[in-house]
């Protein structure tokens, strides 16, 4: 396959404003594609540049910003549709996510509410308000983010990991009822990934609970933003036009080593 490999392709990415939706924004850019960026606020919450503006200045693609709360489903039917600018969305990355940890017997009904309203509900209408224009497009990629807490159950995680695993079997059923429309539904399950959420959400980057983690992780370190950003760019990708319905595992070996 030669030249870029989003050439002519818009991308909407929930949560793109930081983390891992900005660097797979950026790479998206880097491989020709026009970026949506829908999030809550533009400002990364690692600081810099706002993503739509950094592809723009790097990439010389087109891109915007959206103000999209993915619990409000007006909000997501705003940013599927400002990809229709660009010639309309071609990938999908439902990667806005929360990360909690909690005392399950403590938890309540608001913490729950509030969890599966971003990392489930705000998924599965992602894809649907995608879905509506890509079968009308004659086809597209859809990647929902969910997690390693998407495979194995934890202490302290039962509402992230209830969450998670939603969105895994959500990208099973969507993968089997789209996949006659030619849209592929995938899904990508991260490590632990160097982002705010692992700095100050839950306190793991730069603690003393960092090495025990490291240890449990074959390749002895944590991930990069980058390394999520380039399993969503092979899943988007023609690289991958017989990949549905799959889990794809980015967390060095964690998950399936002893
Ligand atoms: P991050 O750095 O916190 O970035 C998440 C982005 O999503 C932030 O810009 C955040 O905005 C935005 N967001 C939060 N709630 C939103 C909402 N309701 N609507 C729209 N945008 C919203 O986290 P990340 O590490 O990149 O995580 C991205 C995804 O990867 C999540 O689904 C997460 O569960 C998943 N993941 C991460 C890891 C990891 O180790 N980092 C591991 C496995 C899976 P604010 O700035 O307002 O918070």
């Amino acid at each position: 396959m030669s030249g870029p490999l989003l050439d002519g392709k818009t991308a909407v990415i929930t949560g793109g404003s930081s983390g891992n939706g900005r660097s797979i924004a950026e790479t998206y850019a880097a491989e020709g594609a026009d970026i949506v960026v829908a999030d809550i606020q533009e400002t990364p919450r690692e600081g810099g540049t706002p993503t739509h503006e950094l592809v723009i200045d790097e990439y010389d693609v087109d891109a915007t910003y959206v103000e999209c709360n993915v619990t409000n489903l007006d909000d997501l039917e705003a940013a599927v549709d400002a990809a229709d600018e660009f010639g309309g969305i071609d990938v999908m990355v439902n990667n806005a996510g929360i990360f909690r940890q909690e005392t399950f017997i403590d938890t309540d009904e608001d913490a729950f509410d509030q969890m599966m309203d971003i990392n489930v509900k705000g998924v599965y209408f992602g894809v649907q308000y995608a879905a509506r224009k890509m079968v009308e497009n004659g086809g597209g990629s859809i990647i929902n983010m969910s997690s390693n807490a998407g495979l194995e159950g934890s202490a302290g995680f039962v509402t992230y990991c209830t969450s998670k695993g939603a969105v895994r079997l959500m990208t099973y059923a969507l993968a089997d009822e789209l996949g006659p429309e030619n849209i592929r539904v995938n899904a990508i399950h991260p490590g632990a990934i160097e982002t705010a959420m692992l700095k100050d959400d839950v306190e793991i980057v730069g603690t003393e609970a960092e090495e025990g983690y490291r240890q449990t992780i074959p390749l002895r370190r944590l991930g990069q933003p980058e390394d999520v950003a380039d399993a969503a760019l092979y899943l988007a990708s023609d690289l991958a036009s017989y990949v549905n319905g799959e889990s794809l595992y980015v967390d060095g070996g964690m998950t399936n080593s002893g």
